[in-house]
């Protein structure tokens, strides 16, 4: 190579060069001129340098100024030209190669790179030699440099792509393979060594290769193989194929045979890890399935579909659905596949995973050590049974979770890991619209499913009509309570009802449409059985979906209705025993107003008797009950309920027939009207009537009983009192008639006496007339407290108001009744008032209300007793007590003594002669002054009843 610097004179020019490239006559002597000629023609720089004179160039070829710009002269005579020409960072490494072989007189061979005269930088290839002469003495160093500039470009092009096939090989997962037939050798490329994830260079064999694939994949691939060597086809096969770290991925296997002379030399191709692609393809067919569910099938039905797309993802052996419903705070698990775990059913939330990831709103994935730590932190606790893997997604919509999605894995063979995690998480967001969207269309399903059960075993007749009176929906009860058929009824329109228009039932209704307000009518019909039948109607204005509709309630009130009847036909009889005797509206009156009373307190009872309303399934497990169960039973609330079995809630001795009737339904569809005594939480009874019904599920296969218990306590103690009312008038009847009788008699015979002319003793006669004037007294008691008592219930009561002093009052009463106690050694006595008792009061009436009570006091004190009359004036009220050291009232007769005909049967006994009535005028008076009439008592010690009354009459 010319002008390198030397060892040992670096940037010398010392030598002697010979000028405008003129060669020594020495070499010019070794060099034909043909060699000139052909050495000119080469397209290489040919140069000859001094073997004496390191470094000196002798000659340099022309083509020095075609590849680098710089004429031969020039380069002879600048010694330095070639350091400057030379890039810096190739120098180094060329100088210590002409170094190295200089000093081992070895031929020297370098590329580098160098600077053209124009700036263009080129590669060199610059190969010196020594060229010695026969007898080994060297003459001069020849070198050839020539331009691989091209050929440096095509190099690294070439690399480059290399680089880039190997890149692009890397990114796509694809390596190649070749077989040699003859040697048996595998060859792999480094990806291939990656995609089954053993070090590259690894010696394997075709058996082995093939033991990577999935077993059910292993005599697909070897069969390819086989009909590749035998008939060279090609073969392209999409398999699953298990790593050797375990991982299950899936391959595309190409391969192609080599053929020469007719015989397979050997085997080459592509493999190409396709796992992503084939789980997408996966995932979007698993989307595609849960999304088609969603449209077509039940939720039960979308839970399963789920289920199966997701096991075409990762395996789902042990797979559940978690929901959670925030207003129950309950749990339920709608679909659960498990190998080791019970299905459980709906709970409170506990400690466990599913809650964890329900509480977090994140998914989670432990295994047995994350999960001990997560006990240790006091996160879970153990719920179920022990898993290997557990991997649960929450499913949210929008900030709220639902639910969540969970598999675990029992066995080493099936573990889960972050990739599983990520498609269940997206399987999980993906259908979490549709499950919701289900979700509701569920509810609404079962919402409508109860409304119609609980209209169907509803005791009340419910009907809709249309705007145009046809009638679009009625439940048993009417078909019922109308002795007609419910097709019958549905085919009504009530524009054509007969009946109807004559009842004004169609009045009503038309009112109802028009004006939008409830109206209601009481309707007497007969049944079609020929009963007579009492309807209590309710028209109802309805607007749903865009159209007016007309709700129309019928409650059958047959039953009070035919007391209400009974006990008229009883009045009737009352009137006639007494037609004689007494005027006869007196009793007809009364006994309408008591009926009235007695009916209104069954239109209160009908109405205002709150039922229970519940739903159990087929075994009596209790799924839900209304407040008002949970009040009959005395559960806080009707949560408190859920999960008991409705035996648990009837005694014992009932328990038999509902077992009975639960078969009944079954077989029936319902019952109705039931009587049960029912059980409090506390052990305590009650009686109920029940009726209950068949919910079908959608394929008509019985699923649960819906039940309306209604407590009725009040209705039989109602019945009891009427009961009793009746009894009081018939002893009643029976003590009028006697005391009625007896004076009148007597009188009679007094009369007959005096009028005979046979007592002639004037003081006998005297004694006769005051007598039958004690008799006529007597009577008139009786008959004006029937006639007070007749004008009470009419709302006859006038007052006639004055300011009066009462006290006076009572002085003047006590006065009148001193005899009659004197005649049984009782005293009478009044406390001296601390004011005086003036008050705003019809003065005879309240004369009336004293005189009763202490009449009373004295009737029912024993001989020798003591009454105490006191009275007082505070706050505007006036307060007297009569109190008596009697036979006194028991705790449950102090409530019934101020009932009209009440006598407390003791009392009766000693045969006191009395109506009833005193006591009932008595409180109707104070109760007109605005004031109250009350009673303490002590069966044996005595009693105080108190009359309390406002000093001034209320305006
Ligand atoms: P009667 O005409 O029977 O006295 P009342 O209405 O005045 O009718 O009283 C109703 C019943 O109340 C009586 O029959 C009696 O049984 C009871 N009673 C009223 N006052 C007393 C009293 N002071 N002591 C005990 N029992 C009484």
């Amino acid at each position: 190579m010319p002008k390198k610097p030397t060892l040992k004179d670096v940037g010398s020019n010392s030598h002697d060069q010979s000028k405008g490239g003129k060669i020594p006559k020495r070499i010019e002597s070794t060099m034909g001129v043909r060699y000139r000629a052909l050495v000119e023609q080469v397209p290489a720089i040919i140069y000859t340098d001094s073997a004496d004179e390191i470094y000196h160039t002798l000659y340099i070829s022309p083509q020095l100024k075609t590849i680098t710009g710089y004429d031969p002269e020039e380069w002879i005579a600048d010694v330095d030209l070639w350091n400057r020409m030379i890039l810096p960072e190739d120098r180094e490494r060329v100088m210590e190669e002409y170094t190295r072989t200089y000093a081992a007189n070895e031929p020297s061979l370098s590329e580098y790179r160098i600077k053209t005269r124009d700036g263009r930088i080129i590669w060199v290839r610059d190969e010196t030699r020594l060229v010695r002469d026969k007898k080994g003495k060297p003459l001069f160093w020849q070198g050839v440099m020539v331009d691989i500039t091209a050929l440096k470009q095509a190099e690294q092009a070439l690399r480059h792509s290399r680089d880039l096939l190997d890149l692009t090989g890397q990114m796509a997962k694809v390596g190649g393979w070749e077989l040699d037939m003859e040697t048996q050798t595998l060859i792999w490329t480094e990806e291939v060594y990656r995609i089954h994830e053993i070090d590259p260079g690894t010696r394997l064999d075709v058996t082995e290769a093939i033991n990577f694939y999935s077993p059910e994949a292993q005599p697909v691939i070897a069969a390819a193989v086989q009909v590749g060597i035998d008939s060279g086809t090609p073969w392209d096969l999409e398999l699953p194929l298990i790593t050797a770290q375990g991982q299950r991925i899936w391959v595309r296997a190409q391969g192609a045979a080599e053929c020469r002379g007719g015989k397979t030399v050997c085997l080459h191709g592509a493999f190409q890890d396709i796992t992503e692609r084939k789980q997408a393809e996966r995932l979007r067919e698993a989307l595609y399935t849960i999304s088609q569910a969603a449209v077509t099938e039940s939720l039960e039905d979308l839970y399963l579909s789920i289920h199966r797309a997701l096991g075409n993802l990762m395996p789902v052996d042990n797979f559940y659905i978690a929901l959670y419903d925030s207003e129950a705070d309950l749990l339920s698990f709608p679909y659960c596949v498990d190998q080791h775990d019970e299905f459980s059913p709906p709970r409170k939330p506990r400690h466990g995973l599913t809650e964890y990831v329900l509480r977090t709103g994140c998914p989670l994935l432990v295994d047995r050590q994350s999960f001990t730590q997560l006990v240790q932190q006091g996160e879970v606790e153990l719920v179920g049974v022990d898993s290997l893997d557990w991997l649960g997604v929450p499913l949210k919509m929008g900030e709220e979770i639902f639910g969540v999605l969970a598999v675990q894995s029992y066995t080493e063979r099936v573990r889960f890991s972050q990739a599983e995690m990520k498609m269940l998480e997206f399987v999980s967001s993906q259908m979490t619209p549709v499950i919701e969207r289900k979700l509701t269309q569920q509810r609404i399903a079962d919402a409508l499913e109860f409304n119609f059960a609980l209209i169907d075993v509803s005791t009340m007749g419910i009907i809709a009509y249309d705007s145009s009176g046809q009638c679009i929906l009625a439940n048993e009860a009417i078909a019922r309570i109308l002795g007609a058929t419910r097709v019958q009824v549905l085919r009504q329109n009530y524009n054509n009802i007969e009946w109807w228009k004559n009842s004004g039932l169609l009045e009503s209704a038309h009112e109802t449409a028009a004006s939008g307000n409830e109206t209601r009518r009481e309707i007497h019909s007969m049944s079609s059985f020929g009963k007579e039948i009492w309807l209590d109607c309710r028209f109802t204005y309805l607007f749903s979906n865009g159209k007016s509709h007309l709700l129309l309630t019928v409650d059958d009130i047959s039953i009070p209705k035919q007391a209400e009847v009974a006990l008229q036909a009883y009045a009737a009889k009352l009137e006639q025993n007494n037609r004689d005797l007494q005027d006869l509206a007196i009793e007809r009156k009364q006994a309408e107003i008591v009926l009235r009373a007695s009916e209104a307190k069954y239109r209160t009872l009908v109405d205002t008797s709150p039922d229970g309303i519940s739903m159990s399934d087929l075994e009596g497990k209790l799924l839900l009950c209304n407040k008002q169960t949970a009040r009959l039973h005395g559960y806080e609330n009707p949560e408190a309920m859920c999960g008991l079995n409705v035996l648990e809630l009837i005694a014992p001795e009932y328990r038999q027939l509902v077992v009975q009737n639960a078969q009944k339904i079954l077989e029936e569809g319902n019952v109705t009207n039931i009587e049960y005594i029912m059980l409090r939480k506390d052990g305590s009874r009650f009686p109920a009537e029940l009726s209950a019904a068949l919910i079908c599920d959608k394929d008509g296969a019985p699923a649960n009983f819906i039940s309306i218990t209604r407590d009725i306590t009040e209705r039989i103690q109602a019945i009891e009192a009427e009961k009793r009312l009746i009894e009081y008038k018939e002893e009643f009847i029976a003590t009028l008639s006697h005391d009625l009788r007896t004076p009148l008699f007597s009188l009679v015979g007094y009369l007959d006496l005096l009028r005979n002319g046979k007592v002639n003793d004037s003081d006998v006669r005297n004694e006769f007339l005051t007598r039958a004037s004690l008799d006529v007294d007597r009577l008139k008691v009786l008959v004006n407290e029937l006639l007070d008592t007749s004008r009470l219930e009419n709302n006859f009561l006038v007052l006639n108001w004055e300011e009066v002093d009462l006290g006076a009052v009572i002085m003047q009463e006590l006065e009148s009744f001193r005899e009659q106690a004197k005649a049984r050694r009782i005293s009478l006595k009044s406390a001296p008032w601390n004011t005086t008792l003036i008050a705003e009061m019809d003065p005879s009436r309240m004369q009336r209300v004293l005189a009763n009570l202490v009449e009373n006091a004295i009737k029912f004190s024993y001989e020798g007793g003591d009454i105490l009359v006191t009275g007082e004036s505070r706050n505007g009220t006036i307060t007297i007590n009569v109190i008596d050291e009697g036979c006194g009232i028991s705790t449950d007769d102090c409530s019934k003594v101020f009932d009209k005909f009440y006598q407390v049967s003791h009392t009766l006994k000693q045969n006191k002669y009395g109506t009833g009535l005193g006591l009932y005028i008595s409180k109707q008076i104070v109760e007109a002054h605005g004031g109250s009439l009350t009673v303490k008592s002590q069966l044996g010690v005595g009693s105080t009843f108190t009359v309390a009354i406002p000093v001034k009459k209320s305006r």
